[in-house]
């Protein structure tokens, strides 16, 4: 059974757009030890900007970019958000004959009989496609068509301002260590890392990789402490559930994430995550 003083910890939480499931959850947050992030909307907004188009043979910026946004099309990836905005014209879904999204790598689509693939390294190498190996700030979106290389695109996300106050609070309330795990690729995230002062990042990570990566990290922690993780994605919803502590950020986070996780942060503030476990402090000296 739950002490009462929790009961009174979930309904300031709550009073605070923080959703916790269960006095449990409240209660093992004096605990964490290890706080693992996801970077893509939790540590960064998670709304990226067309910051370079770049074609490579005998194609236009503009065809590029059309290309590009009518194999997104379908996707509801922040990339390919970003490359449909900035396209900015509307769509004939028609012309659209196959599409594949494949996640931790992109999209395959076929439109008017031309095969499109659009996305990392990783599904450039799947696809046999020789690619240009570039040095840009930003997540690269290569495309190819037919198999050959086209160019790419560089998308940029920004770091939220909260996620930094967010981090350093987090280590003066005594958490040990914070990680951060991504699907993007190893520039952005080292850039992020350094950023925000995160002590471990590991990055070009497939979903599985993710738990895996959780899993090793767990190794790491002692005996009683606690280890907790907070994301937002669909890709995320594994490691939600895999964790100690599963938190969703709710404001943009998918309906998946939000449904696996013990407690859901209803805004896109990481600093959320200091005021819970504040309260689960103030709530365990009220219990005792
Ligand atoms: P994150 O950990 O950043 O949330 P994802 O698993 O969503 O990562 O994506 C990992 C990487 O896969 C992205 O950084 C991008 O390179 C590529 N990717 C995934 N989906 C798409 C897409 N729809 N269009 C282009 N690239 C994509
Ligand atoms: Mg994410």
């Amino acid at each position: 059974s739950v002490p009462l003083g929790f009961f009174g910890g979930i309904g300031s939480a709550s009073k605070n757009g923080i959703l916790v499931k269960g006095g449990n959850y409240l209660e093992a947050l004096n605990d964490v030890e290890i706080a693992v992030f996801d970077k893509t909307g939790t540590l960064t907004k998670g709304v990226f900007e067309v910051s370079k188009i770049k074609p490579d043979g005998n194609i236009t910026k503009e065809q590029l970019l059309e290309l590009a946004a009518y194999a997104e099309s379908y996707s509801n990836h922040p990339i390919a958000k970003s490359i449909i905005k900035s396209y900015g014209l509307s769509i004939d879904q028609t012309k659209i004959q196959k599409y594949n999204e494949i996640p931790g790598h992109g999209i395959i689509s076929v439109i008017q009989n031309t095969k499109i693939a659009i996305g990392n390294a990783k599904l450039m190498k799947k696809q046999s496609v020789k690619y240009k190996n570039v040095n840009e700030i930003g997540t690269i979106v290569h495309i190819a068509l037919d198999d050959k290389y086209a160019g790419y695109i560089v998308v940029a996300d920004a770091i939220k301002e909260d996620s930094f106050k967010a981090l350093n609070k987090l280590k003066s309330l005594g958490i040990k260590k914070n990680v951060m795990l991504t699907g993007d690729n190893k520039s952005t995230a080292i850039k992020v890392k350094e950023k925000l002062n995160i002590d471990e990042v590991y990055y070009e990570l497939l979903p599985d990789e993710k738990v895996e990566k959780l899993e090793a990290l767990y190794n790491q922690k002692s005996p009683h402490k606690r280890l907790m993780f907070i994301g937002d994605g669909i890709n995320d919803a594994p490691v939600i559930a895999r964790a100690d502590i599963g938190l969703a950020m709710g404001g943009l986070g998918s309906d998946a994430a939000i449904e696996v996780a013990d407690i859901v942060i209803m805004t896109d503030e990481p600093s959320k995550i200091v005021t819970a476990i504040k309260i689960a402090r103030k709530t365990k000296t009220i219990v005792w």
